[in-house]
Protein backbone atom coordinates (compact mmCIF):
# COMPACT_ATOMS: atom_id res chain seq x y z
CA UNK A 1 0.00 0.00 0.00
CA UNK A 2 1.13 3.47 -0.71
CA UNK A 3 2.06 5.01 2.40
CA UNK A 4 2.63 8.65 2.12
CA UNK A 5 4.56 11.22 4.16
CA UNK A 6 3.48 15.01 3.73
CA UNK A 7 3.74 18.40 5.99
CA UNK A 8 0.58 20.15 4.91
CA UNK A 9 0.53 23.62 5.55
CA UNK A 10 -3.20 25.27 4.89
CA UNK A 11 -2.13 28.56 5.18
CA UNK A 12 -0.67 27.99 1.68
CA UNK A 13 -4.23 27.25 0.93
CA UNK A 14 -6.54 29.83 -0.35
CA UNK A 15 -9.74 30.55 1.67
CA UNK A 16 -8.23 29.03 4.93
CA UNK A 17 -6.49 31.32 7.51
CA UNK A 18 -5.67 28.98 10.09
CA UNK A 19 -2.35 27.18 11.31
CA UNK A 20 -0.94 24.55 9.81
CA UNK A 21 -1.24 20.47 10.52
CA UNK A 22 1.23 18.25 10.08
CA UNK A 23 0.27 14.63 8.96
CA UNK A 24 2.94 12.07 9.78
CA UNK A 25 3.19 8.26 8.88
CA UNK A 26 1.10 7.65 12.15
CA UNK A 27 -1.88 9.60 11.36
CA UNK A 28 -1.99 9.47 7.46
CA UNK A 29 -4.95 7.16 6.78
CA UNK A 30 -3.92 4.61 4.03
CA UNK A 31 -6.68 5.75 1.64
CA UNK A 32 -9.19 8.64 1.63
CA UNK A 33 -12.48 7.15 0.50
CA UNK A 34 -14.04 8.94 -2.61
CA UNK A 35 -17.16 11.04 -1.66
CA UNK A 36 -19.89 11.90 -4.51
CA UNK A 37 -22.33 14.59 -3.95
CA UNK A 38 -24.88 16.67 -6.04
CA UNK A 39 -26.05 19.76 -5.75
CA UNK A 40 -28.77 20.80 -3.74
CA UNK A 41 -31.63 21.13 -6.05
CA UNK A 42 -32.26 25.31 -4.18
CA UNK A 43 -28.89 25.83 -5.35
CA UNK A 44 -28.36 24.53 -8.77
CA UNK A 45 -29.92 27.82 -9.97
CA UNK A 46 -27.86 29.78 -9.03
CA UNK A 47 -24.77 28.30 -10.78
CA UNK A 48 -25.29 28.31 -14.31
CA UNK A 49 -22.52 30.59 -14.83
CA UNK A 50 -20.10 28.87 -13.21
CA UNK A 51 -21.15 25.16 -13.10
CA UNK A 52 -18.74 23.96 -15.70
CA UNK A 53 -15.98 25.62 -14.39
CA UNK A 54 -16.94 24.51 -10.80
CA UNK A 55 -17.63 21.01 -12.01
CA UNK A 56 -13.92 20.68 -13.78
CA UNK A 57 -12.22 21.48 -10.55
CA UNK A 58 -14.16 19.11 -8.55
CA UNK A 59 -12.94 15.92 -10.88
CA UNK A 60 -9.76 17.73 -10.45
CA UNK A 61 -9.98 17.26 -6.58
CA UNK A 62 -11.23 13.84 -7.03
CA UNK A 63 -8.04 13.04 -9.32
CA UNK A 64 -6.07 14.16 -7.01
CA UNK A 65 -7.73 12.94 -4.37
CA UNK A 66 -7.15 9.04 -6.29
CA UNK A 67 -3.17 10.24 -6.15
CA UNK A 68 -3.42 11.11 -2.47
CA UNK A 69 -2.46 14.61 -3.03
CA UNK A 70 -4.76 15.94 -0.52
CA UNK A 71 -3.62 19.72 -0.39
CA UNK A 72 -3.85 20.14 -3.99
CA UNK A 73 -7.63 18.51 -3.48
CA UNK A 74 -8.57 20.82 -1.07
CA UNK A 75 -6.44 23.72 -2.76
CA UNK A 76 -8.77 22.68 -5.70
CA UNK A 77 -12.33 22.80 -3.38
CA UNK A 78 -11.70 26.01 -2.02
CA UNK A 79 -10.78 27.93 -5.79
CA UNK A 80 -14.37 26.34 -6.44
CA UNK A 81 -15.76 28.18 -3.23
CA UNK A 82 -13.97 31.55 -4.41
CA UNK A 83 -15.84 31.16 -8.00
CA UNK A 84 -19.12 29.84 -6.29
CA UNK A 85 -19.96 30.50 -2.88
CA UNK A 86 -23.09 28.83 -2.83
CA UNK A 87 -21.92 25.18 -4.09
CA UNK A 88 -22.17 23.11 -1.70
CA UNK A 89 -20.32 20.38 -2.90
CA UNK A 90 -17.21 21.50 -1.94
CA UNK A 91 -18.06 21.88 1.36
CA UNK A 92 -18.79 18.24 1.92
CA UNK A 93 -15.96 16.97 0.14
CA UNK A 94 -13.23 19.19 2.48
CA UNK A 95 -15.34 18.54 5.24
CA UNK A 96 -15.02 14.15 4.52
CA UNK A 97 -11.09 15.17 3.88
CA UNK A 98 -10.84 16.41 7.36
CA UNK A 99 -13.13 14.00 8.73
CA UNK A 100 -11.09 11.06 6.97
CA UNK A 101 -8.00 12.40 8.46
CA UNK A 102 -9.47 13.27 12.10
CA UNK A 103 -8.53 16.83 11.74
CA UNK A 104 -11.69 18.01 14.06
CA UNK A 105 -10.26 21.59 14.72
CA UNK A 106 -9.94 22.10 10.77
CA UNK A 107 -13.68 20.76 10.65
CA UNK A 108 -15.64 22.34 13.26
CA UNK A 109 -14.06 25.40 11.50
CA UNK A 110 -14.78 24.66 8.43
CA UNK A 111 -18.54 23.89 9.29
CA UNK A 112 -18.35 27.07 10.93
CA UNK A 113 -17.58 28.94 7.46
CA UNK A 114 -20.71 27.01 6.66
CA UNK A 115 -23.10 28.77 8.65
CA UNK A 116 -21.90 31.46 8.02
CA UNK A 117 -21.81 31.39 3.64
CA UNK A 118 -25.19 32.10 1.90
CA UNK A 119 -25.24 27.90 1.10
CA UNK A 120 -27.76 25.27 1.60
CA UNK A 121 -26.37 24.48 4.92
CA UNK A 122 -29.23 22.20 5.80
CA UNK A 123 -27.75 19.85 3.10
CA UNK A 124 -24.62 20.47 3.20
CA UNK A 125 -24.66 19.11 7.27
CA UNK A 126 -27.29 16.79 6.35
CA UNK A 127 -24.54 15.34 4.44
CA UNK A 128 -21.58 15.63 6.83
CA UNK A 129 -23.17 15.17 10.70
CA UNK A 130 -24.17 10.99 10.00
CA UNK A 131 -19.87 10.75 8.74
CA UNK A 132 -19.40 12.98 12.20
CA UNK A 133 -21.19 10.23 14.27
CA UNK A 134 -19.10 7.60 13.00
CA UNK A 135 -15.66 9.70 14.24
CA UNK A 136 -14.87 7.96 17.51
CA UNK A 137 -14.80 9.93 20.39
CA UNK A 138 -11.29 9.72 21.31
CA UNK A 139 -11.58 12.76 23.63
CA UNK A 140 -13.97 10.90 25.93
CA UNK A 141 -13.20 11.73 29.87
CA UNK A 142 -11.25 8.67 31.04
CA UNK A 143 -10.92 9.07 34.22
CA UNK A 144 -8.03 6.64 34.94
CA UNK A 145 -7.61 8.14 38.17
CA UNK A 146 -9.27 7.45 41.06
CA UNK A 147 -9.88 11.22 41.67
CA UNK A 148 -10.27 14.01 38.79
CA UNK A 149 -11.97 16.96 37.62
CA UNK A 150 -14.63 16.59 35.41
CA UNK A 151 -14.69 17.82 31.52
CA UNK A 152 -17.91 20.27 32.02
CA UNK A 153 -19.96 20.74 34.99
CA UNK A 154 -21.57 17.94 36.48
CA UNK A 155 -19.51 15.83 34.00
CA UNK A 156 -21.70 16.42 31.27
CA UNK A 157 -20.59 15.43 27.48
CA UNK A 158 -20.75 18.64 26.33
CA UNK A 159 -21.83 22.37 26.81
CA UNK A 160 -24.18 24.61 24.61
CA UNK A 161 -23.61 28.34 25.41
CA UNK A 162 -26.17 30.53 23.19
CA UNK A 163 -25.26 33.41 22.50
CA UNK A 164 -27.41 35.72 20.37
CA UNK A 165 -26.11 39.19 18.49
CA UNK A 166 -26.99 42.71 17.84
CA UNK A 167 -28.71 43.19 20.58
CA UNK A 168 -32.26 42.39 18.58
CA UNK A 169 -35.30 43.64 20.86
CA UNK A 170 -37.28 40.12 19.39
CA UNK A 171 -34.36 38.60 21.63
CA UNK A 172 -35.54 40.03 25.03
CA UNK A 173 -39.50 39.83 24.04
CA UNK A 174 -39.43 35.92 21.96
CA UNK A 175 -36.09 34.25 23.34
CA UNK A 176 -36.03 35.19 27.01
CA UNK A 177 -39.60 33.78 28.21
CA UNK A 178 -38.69 30.95 26.27
CA UNK A 179 -35.08 30.08 27.61
CA UNK A 180 -36.54 30.75 31.08
CA UNK A 181 -39.29 28.41 30.26
CA UNK A 182 -36.63 25.62 30.23
CA UNK A 183 -34.24 27.42 32.89
CA UNK A 184 -31.59 27.90 30.71
CA UNK A 185 -29.48 31.03 30.88
CA UNK A 186 -27.67 32.40 27.63
CA UNK A 187 -25.60 35.49 26.29
CA UNK A 188 -27.20 39.00 24.20
CA UNK A 189 -24.26 40.74 22.61
CA UNK A 190 -25.59 44.43 22.47
CA UNK A 191 -24.07 47.19 20.38
CA UNK A 192 -24.56 49.69 23.26
CA UNK A 193 -24.23 53.20 20.65
CA UNK A 194 -27.52 52.24 18.87
CA UNK A 195 -29.71 51.89 22.48
CA UNK A 196 -31.54 55.04 22.77
CA UNK A 197 -29.82 56.73 25.89
CA UNK A 198 -32.66 58.82 26.54
CA UNK A 199 -35.19 55.46 28.19
CA UNK A 200 -36.93 55.22 24.51
CA UNK A 201 -37.46 51.62 23.21
CA UNK A 202 -36.26 51.56 19.84
CA UNK A 203 -38.58 49.63 17.74
CA UNK A 204 -35.79 46.57 17.09
CA UNK A 205 -33.13 47.07 19.46
CA UNK A 206 -34.96 47.83 22.43
CA UNK A 207 -34.43 49.83 25.61
CA UNK A 208 -31.72 49.58 28.26
CA UNK A 209 -34.41 49.17 30.65
CA UNK A 210 -35.02 45.71 29.16
CA UNK A 211 -31.36 44.51 28.64
CA UNK A 212 -30.94 45.40 32.46
CA UNK A 213 -33.97 43.65 33.06
CA UNK A 214 -32.48 40.11 31.14
CA UNK A 215 -29.15 40.66 33.11
CA UNK A 216 -30.98 40.93 36.55
CA UNK A 217 -32.79 37.50 35.13
CA UNK A 218 -29.75 35.97 35.22
CA UNK A 219 -28.69 36.08 31.43
CA UNK A 220 -25.56 37.40 30.13
CA UNK A 221 -24.97 41.09 28.64
CA UNK A 222 -21.57 40.90 26.40
CA UNK A 223 -20.57 44.13 24.48
CA UNK A 224 -20.50 43.68 20.94
CA UNK A 225 -19.01 46.88 20.12
CA UNK A 226 -20.48 50.61 20.33
CA UNK A 227 -21.54 50.59 16.82
CA UNK A 228 -20.60 47.16 14.87
CA UNK A 229 -17.64 48.96 12.99
CA UNK A 230 -15.70 46.97 11.58
CA UNK A 231 -12.74 47.30 14.59
CA UNK A 232 -9.28 46.11 13.76
CA UNK A 233 -8.48 48.06 11.06
CA UNK A 234 -9.55 51.67 13.16
CA UNK A 235 -7.44 54.17 14.42
CA UNK A 236 -7.11 54.05 18.08
CA UNK A 237 -9.99 56.70 19.23
CA UNK A 238 -12.32 54.66 16.73
CA UNK A 239 -10.73 50.95 19.03
CA UNK A 240 -10.98 52.99 22.24
CA UNK A 241 -14.50 53.79 21.73
CA UNK A 242 -16.22 50.72 20.20
CA UNK A 243 -14.09 48.81 22.71
CA UNK A 244 -13.76 51.06 26.01
CA UNK A 245 -16.53 53.39 25.61
CA UNK A 246 -18.99 50.40 25.25
CA UNK A 247 -17.86 48.66 28.24
CA UNK A 248 -18.61 51.58 30.13
CA UNK A 249 -22.08 52.48 28.41
CA UNK A 250 -22.74 48.75 29.84
CA UNK A 251 -21.47 49.26 33.06
CA UNK A 252 -23.29 52.03 33.53
CA UNK A 253 -27.00 51.40 31.93
CA UNK A 254 -27.09 47.56 32.92
CA UNK A 255 -25.36 47.91 36.17
CA UNK A 256 -22.47 44.79 35.96
CA UNK A 257 -19.35 45.55 33.73
CA UNK A 258 -19.58 43.17 30.20
CA UNK A 259 -17.01 40.09 30.53
CA UNK A 260 -17.59 39.01 27.46
CA UNK A 261 -16.32 40.78 24.42
CA UNK A 262 -17.81 39.82 20.57
CA UNK A 263 -16.20 41.36 17.72
CA UNK A 264 -18.54 42.45 14.55
CA UNK A 265 -18.61 39.63 12.27
CA UNK A 266 -15.98 37.65 14.23
CA UNK A 267 -13.65 40.22 12.30
CA UNK A 268 -10.26 39.79 14.70
CA UNK A 269 -6.28 40.81 14.77
CA UNK A 270 -3.96 40.21 17.78
CA UNK A 271 -4.13 43.97 18.60
CA UNK A 272 -7.72 44.54 19.17
CA UNK A 273 -7.75 41.18 20.94
CA UNK A 274 -5.45 42.97 23.43
CA UNK A 275 -7.13 45.95 23.13
CA UNK A 276 -10.64 43.93 23.89
CA UNK A 277 -8.91 41.83 26.93
CA UNK A 278 -8.06 44.85 28.65
CA UNK A 279 -10.80 45.41 30.01
CA UNK A 280 -12.91 42.38 29.40
CA UNK A 281 -12.35 38.45 30.55
CA UNK A 282 -13.00 36.70 26.88
CA UNK A 283 -13.48 37.31 23.55
CA UNK A 284 -15.83 35.02 21.48
CA UNK A 285 -13.49 34.04 18.98
CA UNK A 286 -12.81 30.24 17.70
CA UNK A 287 -8.81 30.54 17.78
CA UNK A 288 -8.70 32.41 20.60
CA UNK A 289 -10.95 30.21 22.25
CA UNK A 290 -9.14 26.95 21.06
CA UNK A 291 -6.40 27.75 23.14
CA UNK A 292 -7.94 26.64 26.24
CA UNK A 293 -10.34 24.02 24.98
CA UNK A 294 -9.27 22.37 21.82
CA UNK A 295 -13.18 20.92 20.52
CA UNK A 296 -14.98 24.10 20.14
CA UNK A 297 -17.80 24.60 17.39
CA UNK A 298 -19.66 28.37 16.90
CA UNK A 299 -22.45 27.74 14.13
CA UNK A 300 -24.57 30.31 12.99
CA UNK A 301 -28.08 29.82 13.57
CA UNK A 302 -31.12 31.05 11.45
CA UNK A 303 -31.63 31.75 8.09
CA UNK A 304 -33.64 30.06 5.00
CA UNK A 305 -31.38 27.07 4.94
CA UNK A 306 -31.23 26.30 8.33
CA UNK A 307 -33.98 23.75 10.25
CA UNK A 308 -34.65 22.12 13.72
CA UNK A 309 -33.41 18.65 12.25
CA UNK A 310 -30.09 20.65 11.58
CA UNK A 311 -29.57 22.56 15.08
CA UNK A 312 -30.74 19.11 16.51
CA UNK A 313 -27.94 17.06 14.79
CA UNK A 314 -25.75 19.47 16.53
CA UNK A 315 -26.57 18.56 19.96
CA UNK A 316 -25.87 15.20 18.96
CA UNK A 317 -22.80 15.14 17.67
CA UNK A 318 -21.78 18.05 20.74
CA UNK A 319 -22.58 14.86 22.93
CA UNK A 320 -20.15 12.29 21.29
CA UNK A 321 -17.50 14.94 20.17
CA UNK A 322 -17.43 16.39 23.93
CA UNK A 323 -17.98 20.13 22.06
CA UNK A 324 -18.11 23.53 23.72
CA UNK A 325 -21.24 24.36 21.29
CA UNK A 326 -22.02 28.27 20.88
CA UNK A 327 -24.92 28.79 18.54
CA UNK A 328 -25.09 32.43 17.26
CA UNK A 329 -28.08 33.70 17.26
CA UNK A 330 -29.66 37.23 15.21
CA UNK A 331 -33.25 38.02 16.08
CA UNK A 332 -35.93 36.01 16.25
CA UNK A 333 -38.90 36.46 13.90
CA UNK A 334 -40.71 34.32 11.51
CA UNK A 335 -41.92 36.65 9.69
CA UNK A 336 -38.76 39.25 9.13
CA UNK A 337 -36.79 37.23 6.47
CA UNK A 338 -35.24 39.96 5.37
CA UNK A 339 -33.62 39.99 9.14
CA UNK A 340 -29.69 38.66 9.25
CA UNK A 341 -30.29 34.93 9.66
CA UNK A 342 -33.29 35.21 11.94
CA UNK A 343 -34.42 32.53 14.07
CA UNK A 344 -38.54 31.31 14.57
CA UNK A 345 -39.45 31.17 18.33
CA UNK A 346 -40.91 27.90 17.42
CA UNK A 347 -37.37 26.79 16.31
CA UNK A 348 -35.83 27.87 19.54
CA UNK A 349 -38.70 26.15 21.42
CA UNK A 350 -38.41 23.05 20.23
CA UNK A 351 -34.59 23.03 20.05
CA UNK A 352 -34.42 23.92 23.64
CA UNK A 353 -36.78 21.09 24.44
CA UNK A 354 -34.47 18.66 22.57
CA UNK A 355 -31.58 19.41 24.65
CA UNK A 356 -33.88 19.72 27.81
CA UNK A 357 -34.11 15.70 26.80
CA UNK A 358 -30.15 15.42 26.51
CA UNK A 359 -29.70 17.50 30.18
CA UNK A 360 -27.88 14.59 31.57
CA UNK A 361 -25.53 14.60 28.97
CA UNK A 362 -25.50 18.71 28.01
CA UNK A 363 -24.63 21.87 30.38
CA UNK A 364 -26.35 24.72 29.15
CA UNK A 365 -24.85 28.33 30.60
CA UNK A 366 -23.95 31.23 29.44
CA UNK A 367 -20.78 31.96 27.55
CA UNK A 368 -18.86 33.15 30.38
CA UNK A 369 -19.72 30.78 32.91
CA UNK A 370 -18.72 27.83 30.79
CA UNK A 371 -14.93 29.95 29.30
CA UNK A 372 -15.37 30.40 33.44
CA UNK A 373 -15.81 26.60 34.16
CA UNK A 374 -12.96 25.89 31.80
CA UNK A 375 -10.84 28.59 32.85
CA UNK A 376 -10.60 27.69 36.46
CA UNK A 377 -10.18 23.89 35.84
CA UNK A 378 -7.21 24.24 33.52
CA UNK A 379 -5.64 26.73 36.70
CA UNK A 380 -6.67 24.25 39.22
CA UNK A 381 -4.33 21.76 40.44
CA UNK A 382 -6.25 19.01 42.17
CA UNK A 383 -4.07 16.23 44.58
CA UNK A 384 -5.65 13.76 46.62
CA UNK A 385 -4.67 10.67 49.20
CA UNK A 386 -6.78 7.89 49.76
CA UNK A 387 -7.72 7.48 53.07
CA UNK A 388 -9.34 4.20 53.70
CA UNK A 389 -11.22 2.51 50.81
CA UNK A 390 -14.91 4.15 51.62
CA UNK A 391 -12.84 8.02 52.29
CA UNK A 392 -10.65 10.52 50.29
CA UNK A 393 -9.49 13.58 50.85
CA UNK A 394 -8.72 16.00 48.01
CA UNK A 395 -7.36 19.63 47.72
CA UNK A 396 -8.82 21.87 44.43
CA UNK A 397 -6.21 24.54 44.64
CA UNK A 398 -6.04 27.56 42.39
CA UNK A 399 -3.12 29.31 40.79
CA UNK A 400 -2.73 32.74 41.30
CA UNK A 401 -2.98 33.83 37.65
CA UNK A 402 -6.84 33.21 37.71
CA UNK A 403 -8.88 36.48 36.73
CA UNK A 404 -11.93 35.08 36.57
CA UNK A 405 -14.07 34.96 39.47
CA UNK A 406 -14.28 31.60 41.48
CA UNK A 407 -17.11 29.07 39.91
CA UNK A 408 -18.07 25.48 40.94
CA UNK A 409 -15.51 22.68 39.60
CA UNK A 410 -17.27 19.62 39.34
CA UNK A 411 -14.64 16.10 41.12
CA UNK A 412 -14.84 12.63 39.92
CA UNK A 413 -14.65 10.08 42.59
CA UNK A 414 -14.19 6.69 40.63
CA UNK A 415 -15.68 4.02 42.94
CA UNK A 416 -16.57 1.51 40.49
CA UNK A 417 -16.95 -1.28 40.63
CA UNK A 418 -19.52 -0.87 43.01
CA UNK A 419 -21.78 2.26 43.33
CA UNK A 420 -22.17 4.28 46.24
CA UNK A 421 -25.15 4.14 48.35
CA UNK A 422 -24.24 7.50 50.64
CA UNK A 423 -21.98 10.29 50.54
CA UNK A 424 -20.97 13.03 52.83
CA UNK A 425 -18.35 15.96 51.69
CA UNK A 426 -17.37 18.30 54.28
CA UNK A 427 -14.75 21.24 53.58
CA UNK A 428 -13.46 22.86 57.33
CA UNK A 429 -14.01 26.05 57.26
CA UNK A 430 -16.80 25.97 54.72
CA UNK A 431 -19.94 27.78 55.20
CA UNK A 432 -22.18 25.59 53.33
CA UNK A 433 -22.71 21.81 53.16
CA UNK A 434 -20.86 20.68 49.38
CA UNK A 435 -23.25 19.27 46.97
CA UNK A 436 -22.67 15.95 45.97
CA UNK A 437 -24.48 13.18 43.38
CA UNK A 438 -23.99 9.55 42.78
CA UNK A 439 -24.48 8.38 39.72
CA UNK A 440 -22.54 5.66 37.09
CA UNK A 441 -20.08 4.33 39.88
CA UNK A 442 -18.97 7.64 40.62
CA UNK A 443 -19.45 10.50 43.01
CA UNK A 444 -19.53 14.23 41.93
CA UNK A 445 -18.73 16.82 44.75
CA UNK A 446 -18.64 20.17 43.30
CA UNK A 447 -16.20 22.63 45.13
CA UNK A 448 -14.76 26.13 44.70
CA UNK A 449 -11.02 25.87 44.34
CA UNK A 450 -9.12 26.99 47.51
CA UNK A 451 -6.22 25.87 49.70
CA UNK A 452 -8.53 24.01 52.58
CA UNK A 453 -8.96 20.09 51.76
CA UNK A 454 -12.19 18.24 51.64
CA UNK A 455 -12.90 15.00 52.99
CA UNK A 456 -15.50 12.76 51.01
CA UNK A 457 -16.79 10.04 53.33
CA UNK A 458 -19.14 7.30 51.46
CA UNK A 459 -21.16 4.03 52.07
CA UNK A 460 -21.16 1.21 48.92
CA UNK A 461 -24.44 0.08 48.21
CA UNK A 462 -24.76 -3.66 48.73
CA UNK A 463 -23.88 -5.72 45.03
CA UNK A 464 -26.55 -8.34 44.25
ZN1 LIG B 1 -23.07 41.30 14.87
Amino acid sequence: MNKFKLAIFLLMIPGIACPGFALDEESAPVMLTPVTVTVAPEVRAMLPAFKKAADAKIEESRQYLKDNKVIDAINSLYQVLKMSPYDPRPYILIAHIYIQLEKRDLLWKLLEDVSTANTHQDYVYGKVMPEISKLTSVTKNKHTEKVSLARFKGDRKAAVSFVFDDGAKSVYTEAVPILEKYGYAATFAINPGSIPDDGHEHPILGSWAQWKDAHQRGFEIANHALHHSGIPEGPEDLLDREINTSFEMILKNVGAPPRTFVFPSDVINAYSLNKAKERHIVVRNHDYLTELYKSIFIPWYGGQYFSIATANQFVDIAKSQNLWLIPVGHAITDKDIRSFKPISADLLENHLAYIKQNEQDVWVDTFYNVYRYLAQKKAAVLSYNVVSGASIEFTLDNRPEMNVAPTLLTVVIDTAPNPAETVSAVQPGGTRPLHTRIANQKIYVDVYPSDKPVQVYWELADVQ
